[in-house]
Formats: structure tokens, C-alpha cells, sequence
């Protein structure tokens, strides 16, 4: 509840609210929390709808989620059609090893992932931030028990004031408040404005990256012989994770791992 508003409005409603107040006291715990909820009904952090829990999704949206769940490739973090058995390392993996140790994500990026990602984007949401960052914290529970600091992948700074915010950077700071790691929002910075990855070669992306990032001296001591867990919303290609891990590498990290919320599957 807010009453950031008219001060003159908050003036009017303080009586009424210590009037509320007083007979809300005289109520059961069990009726307070039902009227609270029938003020404010939890809505889902993807459509509106109704939901179970506030922060939460609604059984439609939840539904439209594709989990991404064991077998899968333990650097990839790609799901195997069919279970053979024991830790596996795709074909893809080892044919093209990434620059990152493990990647790991929720889910797959179809309609209702694109959606909550979108809306993260434009919408200046950071309680979504909340609501993403528990379900990254279960997809990667390991890789976050490995981890020493959480680092987001960058935005360049004419991006981040046309959007005000970095949607890495919150999902970085809402799991460094679930799991207590520091957050090291300073570790990367991009040191030059890339042009969009899309519709470019691989051979390309590479190019358009390359001196893109860079750890700043100032980062360095905070880094060095560091596990960095890497924080982005979406893993397309993996041209710019494996330019963020490469960039951290060099700049004394012992390891990294990447945490998305989503991630394109390959041959899907
Ligand atoms: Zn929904």
C-alpha cells in the first residue's frame, strides 16, 4: 500500500485508516489476511490473472512454461529427448566447448517466457525480478552453491537510461537477496555500444563482441580467483555469455557459470 500520493488525500485517509486499523484488531488472523485478499487479490506476474500467491503465476501461464529439467547436458544445459543414463555432455558441447564451465536455466524461451521477459524489460517491474530469481535459484542450485559473487551481464550505459534499469542486474540483486552471495553489479562493464546480435553470423557476433567488455581495474581484486555465477534473463546463441565468461577469465576469475531465466533450445 502506498501513500507516496496527494498529501492532502493521506491527510483525509488517516482517520479512516486508524479506524480500519481498530477494527481489524478485533478480528481473527485468518478473516485479516481474507479481506486483505479480497482487497488486493495476488495477480499473475506474467498476465494479471488471478493467482495463488502474490509474486506468483497463474495455472494458465504456469502450464505454458517449458521446464527445462534433468537429463541434460551438464555444461550446456541442454535437455536430452531421452534419458541414457549417468552426467552427460552433449554432442555440441563437445564438439564446440563454451567459454563457461555450466549453464543452466528454467525454461525454455516459448510464448509465456518470452512474455515475462519482455515484461521485466519494458515494464520496471522488480517484484517479477523476485518472482524470476526463486524459480533461477531452484534451476540453479548448484551452480549457486559453487558460486563466490553473482556478476549481471552488462548493458551499456546509453541502453540503461533509455531503459532506466537492467534487467540482469535485477535478477542479480533479487537472487543475492535469496541466497545472501554478494553482487557484483561493477564486475563487467561494456565499454562500447555492440550492434544487435540478430541476423548476424557466428563468425560475426564473435567480431561485434570482441573488446566489447571488459573488467574494470578497480573489479579486479574482487574478482581474482573468484567462481563468478553470471546473470542474464535470456541465453540465445551464446555469443555474449562466452564473451562475458571469456572477459571475466581474464580478469582473474577461477571460474564461470551462467544463470538465465530462459534459453533459446537448440533444433526446438
Ligand atoms: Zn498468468
Amino acid at each position: 500500500m502506498s501513500f507516496s500520493g496527494n498529501r492532502e488525500q493521506a491527510e483525509t485517509d488517516a482517520p479512516r485508516m486508524a479506524r480500519w486499523l481498530d477494527a481489524a484488531r478485533t478480528l481473527p488472523r485468518a478473516a485479516l489476511a481474507g479481506i486483505v485478499g479480497l482487497v488486493y487479490p495476488p495477480a499473475c506476474a506474467a498476465c494479471g490473472a488471478a493467482a495463488g500467491e502474490p509474486h506468483g503465476l497463474c495455472a494458465a501461464c504456469w502450464a505454458g512454461l517449458s521446464f527445462i529439467t534433468r537429463p541434460y547436458c551438464e555444461r550446456l544445459g541442454t535437455p536430452f529427448a531421452v534419458d541414457i543414463g549417468g552426467p552427460l555432455i552433449s554432442p555440441a558441447a563437445m564438439a564446440d566447448p563454451p567459454v563457461f564451465a555450466r549453464a543452466r536455466a528454467v525454461c525454455g524461451y516459448d510464448d509465456t517466457a518470452r512474455a515475462l521477459v519482455h515484461k521485466l524489460k519494458y515494464g520496471d517491474r522488480t517484484e517479477l525480478a523476485v518472482t524470476m530469481a526463486g524459480m533461477m535459484a531452484l534451476a540453479g542450485r548448484e551452480l549457486l552453491a559453487d558460486a563466490d559473487l553473482i556478476a549481471p551481464v552488462p548493458l551499456h550505459r546509453w541502453r540503461l537510461w533509455r531503459r532506466r534499469f537492467n534487467q540482469a542486474a535485477e535478477l542479480a540483486r533479487a537472487l543475492g537477496g535469496r541466497t545472501g552471495l554478494p553482487v557484483d553489479v561493477a564486475a563487467l562493464a561494456r565499454v562500447r555500444r555492440t550492434r544487435p546480435q540478430v541476423g548476424l553470423s557466428r563468425n560475426e557476433r564473435a567480431l561485434n563482441l570482441q573488446g566489447a567488455l571488459r573488467v574494470p581495474d578497480e573489479a579486479r581484486p574482487r574478482i581474482e580467483g573468484r567462481r563468478v555465477l553470471l546473470v542474464d534473463d535470456v541465453l540465445t546463441t551464446g555469443s555474449t555469455a562466452n564473451a562475458a565468461a571469456r572477459t571475466l577469465l581474464r580478469g582473474g576469475a577461477s571460474a564461470v557459470d551462467l544463470l538465465t531465466f530462459t534459453r533459446v533450445i537448440p533444433g526446438r
